[in-house]
């Protein structure tokens, strides 16, 4: 449509579902996830819309209960990245040449689609295959990627619109073009809403995309590249290839027209495609954009003012909930001895209450780590504490492979504030907590911002406005999203967008319109309606 200047809908936050007994939506989970649970699907590739089998599969099982296989995937090669590359190059010449509104109303469509039809889909999805509570699905499978959908198209919609002045006789026009070539998105597990953004944003801005994501997500990415299908989406735009990493990554990055990477994921991983890049530098006909948001080693620090309540419902809520497996999940904490004094008991007592479990028994709060490596990790953690000086577990500790990779939520408490856990990135259901002196708080606030390379999450809670403006200042880089006197995880689109500095990743805040702009390319255009007919400028002639 030529002759109209339309407005996207304004967008708005995706109500969450309560779940509570007897609701229709917990029925209609419940349907869905009975559904899911007796049935053994078969995942295909999906390159330029066909339906690819490699003939390799590989099983995915419920982290809870990892005797269930839900499904079998066709782990792509090589060749099928070279497939989904000339696909993903086939298809950008229609869909970047396609209004930026018809590209809208796909994504607009497809989060209403999510927002009804499929919402169970995902969040059934996401539960069994990933081992969210409800309530932990919802967040993210429906809500926080319908958000994602919505916002988006009114942030493309406002940086369209930001035009340069023009002087009288011309026209200045600036278009945002997509990167030339294609986008590879190398998605992480922990969250489906994520997993979907990575390829969809850029494909948004007029990209097309080669979608891996993670072998412990595959299930519900699925299900999201069948939305999309159902969406509008042209084949071709993005082109879903499960498998995993290492053998995939290469030959995504190998290509002439790699034109920009959206990763989510660990930080090793990130700095090992980074490098690859950089070696790869002189095939590529662009400088491809880099866009990753990467590891944490989030914090909470409680000054002697803080409410004792709220911190301990932050440190449970923040550090245990799905596990401890967000990017934004407290895995450090600092208390000032006094609130340590009164909050001790009660925060041991509230932790050894967590119940956890299968995810459709609905009474749990937590569920199983994502697999075998992430259990073993967390194992290994728990046992060095065990014997190491300085080092008590005050809560948990308990592990159990037998069914599913169940940690209880652990809380260490360490003399050290250097211990190995209050520094690295462990990405479970432990929080390594350290006590020190009330009077000691801009101590503690400098070890904060030193300990640990990552700045992507944390909070302080106080009641005390000088001791929040101290914090403020004095943790300026530690974390790109800071929180007061609030859980530092749960960020929702359009409201607190998301990314960190440091190790933490290149900060483009995922769900803005930052994140948009690294995959334009603008170009700039001027008119001169009159132009001049003659070289020679006024002050050259003689009289
Ligand atoms: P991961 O790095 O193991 O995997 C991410 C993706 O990279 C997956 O698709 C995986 O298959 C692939 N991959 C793994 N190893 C690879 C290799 N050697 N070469 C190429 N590709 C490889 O991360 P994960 O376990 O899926 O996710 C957890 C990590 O993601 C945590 O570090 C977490 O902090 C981070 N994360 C960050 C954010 C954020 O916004 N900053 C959000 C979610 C997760």
């Amino acid at each position: 449509m030529n002759d109209a200047i339309v407005r996207v809908p304004k967008p708005y936050n995706e109500p969450v579902f309560a779940y509570a007994p007897g609701s229709s939506e917990r029925a209609s989970v419940e349907a869905e996830l009975d559904r899911m649970a007796g049935e053994e699907i078969e995942i295909p590739c999906i390159i330029g819309g066909q339906r690819v089998k490699t003939g390799r599969l590989e099983p995915i099982v419920m982290p809870h209960n990892h005797g269930h296989v839900l499904a079998r995937f066709h782990v792509a090669g090589p060749g099928e990245v070279e497939r989904a590359i000339a696909a993903a190059l086939d298809a950008k010449r229609e869909w970047e040449a396609m209004s930026w509104q018809s590209r809208v109303a796909v994504f607009l469509r497809a989060a209403e689609l999510l927002a009804g039809p499929y919402r169970m889909t995902l969040n059934a999805a996401t539960m069994l295959g990933q081992s969210k509570t409800c309530h932990q699905a919802e967040i993210d499978a429906a809500c926080e990627l319908i958000d994602f959908w919505r916002f988006n198209c009114a942030y493309a919609e406002g940086l369209y619109a930001q035009q340069p002045s023009s002087p009288p006789g011309m026209w200045n026009m600036v278009e945002l073009r997509p990167l030339e070539g294609y986008v590879f998105a190398l998605t992480p597990f922990n969250f489906t809403a994520i997993a979907a953004n990575l390829p969809t944003a850029p494909a948004l801005m007029g990209n097309t995309a080669v979608w891996k994501p993670s072998e412990s997500q595959t299930l519900a990415a699925y299900y999201t590249a069948l939305l999309l299908e159902e969406a509008g989406l042209p084949p071709g735009v993005v082109n879903f290839i499960p498998g995993f990493g290492p053998e995939l990554a290469g030959p995504a990055l190998e290509h002439p027209s790699f034109g920009g990477l959206h990763f989510t994921g660990s930080t090793q991983v990130f700095r090992s495609l980074w490098q690859r890049v950089g070696q790869n530098l002189d095939r590529y006909r662009s400088y491809p954009r880099l866009v990753g948001e990467t590891g944490g080693k989030d914090f909470i620090v409680a000054h002697a003012s803080a409410d004792d309540d709220a911190l301990i419902t932050a440190i449970v809520r923040g550090g245990y909930e799905y596990q401890g497996q967000k990017c934004s999940a407290v895995s450090r904490v600092y208390v000032a001895a006094s609130v340590w004094q009164r909050i001790e008991e009660k925060l041991v007592d509230t932790i050894a209450s967590i119940a956890m479990g299968d995810v459709r028994d609905y009474r749990n709060f937590m569920a199983a780590v994502i697999k075998r490596a992430a259990f073993d990790r967390h194992v290994a953690a728990i046992e060095a504490a065990r014997t190491a000086s300085g080092v008590r577990i005050a809560a948990g500790g308990e592990t159990d492979a037998s069914i599913g990779w169940f940690v209880r939520p652990t809380l260490l408490v360490v003399d050290d504030p250097g211990y190995q856990t209050m520094k690295e990135e462990l990405f479970g259901p432990i929080v390594t907590l350290h006590v020190y002196p009330d009077q000691k708080y801009s101590d503690v606030l400098e070890i904060v911002d030193q300990t640990s390379p990552y700045g992507l999450t944390g909070a302080v809670f106080a009641r005390e406005r000088g001791a929040i403006d101290q914090a403020m200042a004095a943790l300026r880089h530690s974390a790109g999203n800071f929180y007061i006197n609030d859980k530092p995880t749960g960020a929702v689109v359009g409201q607190q967008p998301f990314g960190g500095a440091r190790a933490s990743g290149t900060d483009d805040k995922a769900g803005s319109p930052w994140n948009l702009l690294r995959f334009a390319a603008p170009r700039t255009i001027k008119e001169t309606f009159v132009p001049p007919t003659d070289y020679r400028y006024s002050f050259m002639s003689d009289s």
